[in-house]
């Protein structure tokens, strides 16, 4: 519906995912009797935690979830919907930073994971919307632009056939002129992040795993045997062993955990559906999109056509009517057409970013642990959850558990008061970049 009062923000969206609203319900595991023993016990009931636990009951092990909140609580049902491989780094820069067989191992488990998650989907028949569209990176500044350039060679050195599409061509794959050019990457897609969790939690709950709701995991400790104990607010379970996928909602469980995690709110507004004609214009080829600045926007018009426009907007503490404003205005800048159109949903979840900005999995005295994301997760965390059920039930290592896992290297206990400090610096990096 057209709005009379052009570019303001209306203020009667609905303040939950937009996923949530069109997902089907996943069934209640909150209130069952906890078992007083498990061969494993997974804690967080995301991609990560729900994959491990299906991975591990299809294999015959006794696991049991706990999800502290409600199944897909978390990023898992929060998040952008594109589906891609990749790290803060490229090829180039994972073996300048872990050496030739370190860093192609690392890239290819990330190329691997995109495969993993396409398979997955088709093997468990979960109806998601999944469609393999590639994405476009768009360049904030023009430097940006020449970096993405010059990253064609090595992709292809890596076997990746991406395309740099210069700024007059743009328009072929985007409706606006605020980048300085592009660069294509066919091997990524998007999907319904509710629709694609549900077939997750459908699929773990068929292998024969133990699901819970609303129970959180309050600490762990040894007993004189080697089991653990994991305590939580309904009772005490003893294992063999635990995985801990909490992700940006990592709290006190494994304090180790928590002093390498930092948790940052990611943000995202959904328009009312658009017309088809200025869908098409938006998004000619149905692509996802990134920009190349440090508060990036990632944005997609979603199978019912609305915009679905997400940022990282604040790193201050904030509210999600305040990150509404700041990613409308964003919007409005990268898509003036946009003005008259109503927004229907507005949200907010964490992401988990590292101290080097790289995802992290390791095992230690019989506690599994992966996580970190750093904002890309719907294909890595899926394949990470699965990996680490294939490595507790005999199978190899992912390459990033070779990885250490640095401390933040500041006093710090899962509060980052630091955040707003790296903000300003990472707003005036982006400032400065653009003039230049
Ligand atoms: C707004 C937003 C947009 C994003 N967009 C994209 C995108 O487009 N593409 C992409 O690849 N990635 C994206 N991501 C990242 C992606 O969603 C995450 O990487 C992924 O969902 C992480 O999955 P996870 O299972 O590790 O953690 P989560 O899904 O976050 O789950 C962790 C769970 O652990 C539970 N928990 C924590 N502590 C305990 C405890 N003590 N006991 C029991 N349970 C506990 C929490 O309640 C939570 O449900 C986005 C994230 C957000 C928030």
């Amino acid at each position: 519906m057209l709005r009379p009062n052009g570019s303001a923000l209306n203020r009667d969206y609905e303040k939950r995912p937009y996923w949530h609203a069109t997902m089907p319900a996943i069934p209640s595991y909150r209130g069952r009797a906890l078992p007083d023993t498990a061969d494993v016990v997974v804690i967080g009931g995301g991609y990560t935690g729900i994959n491990a636990a299906r991975v591990l009951a299809r294999g015959g092990a006794a696991v049991t979830l706990l999800e502290a909140e409600h199944l897909g609580f978390g990023g898992s049902t929060r998040n952008g919907g594109i589906v891609h491989p990749g790290y803060k780094w490229g090829p180039g820069e994972l073996i300048e930073r872990y050496g030739e067989d370190t860093g192609r191992a690392l890239f290819r488990e990330t190329m691997d994971a995109y495969g993993l998650i396409t398979r997955l989907i088709a093997d468990e028949g979960i109806d998601c919307e999944f469609r393999e569209c590639g994405y476009l990176d768009v360049a904030w500044a023009r430097s940006h632009a020449d970096h993405l350039r010059s990253s064609v060679e090595t992709f292809r050195r890596f076997g990746i056939e991406v395309e740099f599409v210069p700024k007059e061509r743009l328009h072929e794959e985007i409706g606006t002129t605020f980048y300085h050019g592009g660069l294509v990457f066919p091997p990524s897609g998007l999907l319904h992040p509710g629709k694609y969790f549900a077939g997750l939690a459908a699929a773990a709950d068929r292998a024969g795993a133990d699901l819970h709701d609303g129970v959180r995991a309050r600490t762990i400790r040894r007993q004189a045997d080697g089991r653990l104990v994991v305590e939580t607010d309904r009772g005490a379970i003893l294992t063999k062993e635990v995985v801990v996928g909490t992700n940006g909602y990592t709290d006190g469980v494994v304090p180790s955990l928590r002093r390498r995690v930092i948790p940052i709110g990611s943000y995202i507004i959904a328009t009312e559906p658009l017309p088809e004609e200025l869908a098409r214009s938006l998004s000619p080829k149905g692509r996802a999109f990134f920009d190349t600045k440090n508060f990036l926007y990632y944005w997609h018009v979603s199978e019912d056509r609305r915009m679905i426009f997400g940022g990282r907007a604040s790193f201050l503490p904030t509210s999600v009517d305040r990150t509404a404003a700041i990613l409308h205005k964003g919007m409005l800048e990268v898509h003036p057409q946009l003005a008259s159109y109503r927004v229907e949903y507005a949200w907010g979840g964490n992401v988990a970013f590292t101290f080097d900005r790289m995802p992290h999995v390791g095992r230690k005295d019989g506690i599994t642990y992966a996580m970190g994301c750093c904002g890309t997760g719907v294909a890595l965390m899926t394949a990470l959850g699965t990996k680490v059920g294939e490595w507790l039930g005999g199978g190899p290592a992912p390459a990033l558990a070779s990885l250490s896992f640095p401390l933040v290297p500041a006093p710090y206990e899962g509060r980052p008061w630091f955040l707003p400090f790296a903000g300003e610096w990472f707003r005036l990096q982006d400032r400065l970049a653009r003039r230049g």
